[in-house]
């Protein structure tokens, strides 16, 4: 049985006044039975896992460099976030493969030392709306896929977050069956990779506009272990239905 996640993804949002937000996600998911990660801008993370210590929220990194430590200003490595009180990191988001011209090569490098440094790696994949208006859906999230995850992943070190570029701050939602084939399209590509054993383990997570108002539909549909959130994850009120729909769900 793979553990539910619902992740949060707090974007370039959030200051210290933020952290009462979180305070009160922390009190809200008191009892929540699915995983519930927070991933805060860098300069909230240590303050952030401080609120959460003894909570059932942990704390994660939105991304990181690929190299252990060095000459790279500005960035940050994953034994730093870890060091902070970082528990996982988002790699490959949409926003940075555009923003920062990040490729599957990279990503998997990412990947690579976050593990090492002791965080999951939530690596995620998606097409954009071109793509998929051009029915190349299942080859963009497959290539990207075999491209971002490292030879040596196991449900203990990577999560897989299928996130439709177009369905991300956009209010538009693939339908269910649109979300069902892609699930089930990476768990047979990562059974194929991994083997069954190690694949079945490796959470699949929906992401791209998730509100309360579709979870429920959304966490109904097979394969789908989970969600990556980006703006209903930045008010208490609006995540924690979440996480009690995946709960409800389980
Ligand atoms: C995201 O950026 O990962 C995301 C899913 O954003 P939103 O929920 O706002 O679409």
């Amino acid at each position: 049985m793979r553990q539910k996640l619902v992740a949060g993804n707090w974007k370039m949002n959030g200051t210290a006044s933020a952290l009462t937000e979180l305070g009160n996600l922390a009190y809200s998911c008191k009892s929540a039975k699915s995983e519930v990660l927070i991933c805060p801008p860098s300069t909230l993370i240590y303050r952030a896992s401080n609120v959460c210590v003894d909570s059932k929220v942990e704390i994660g990194a939105q991304d990181c460099h690929s190299a252990t430590y060095g000459a790279h200003t500005g960035d940050l490595s994953a034994e730093m976030l870890h060091d902070a009180g970082a528990t996982a990191v988002i790699l490959g988001h949409s926003e940075r493969r555009a923003d920062h011209a990040e490729t599957d090569k990279l990503v998997r490098a990412k990947a690579t030392t976050a593990i090492a440094a002791g965080l999951t790696a939530i690596i995620c994949v998606g097409e954009t709306l071109v793509e998929r208006e051009a029915g190349r859906t299942m080859d963009v999230v497959r290539a990207q896929l075999e491209g971002s995850l490292p030879d040596d992943s196991s449900g203990s070190k990577v999560v897989v977050a299928y996130e439709p570029v177009w369905a991300i701050g956009t209010g538009k939602v693939p339908t269910v069956e649109q979300i069902a084939e892609v699930h089930s399209g990476l768990r047979a590509s990562l059974v194929k990779r991994f083997g069954g054993e190690t694949a079945k383990a490796i959470r699949l997570l929906y992401g791209g506009s998730v509100k309360s108002s579709n979870a429920k539909e959304i966490f109904a549909v097979a394969e789908v272990d989970g969600a990556l959130v980006g703006g209903a994850s930045l008010k208490a009120a609006d995540f924690a239905p979440i996480v009690s729909a995946l709960d409800a769900s389980a």
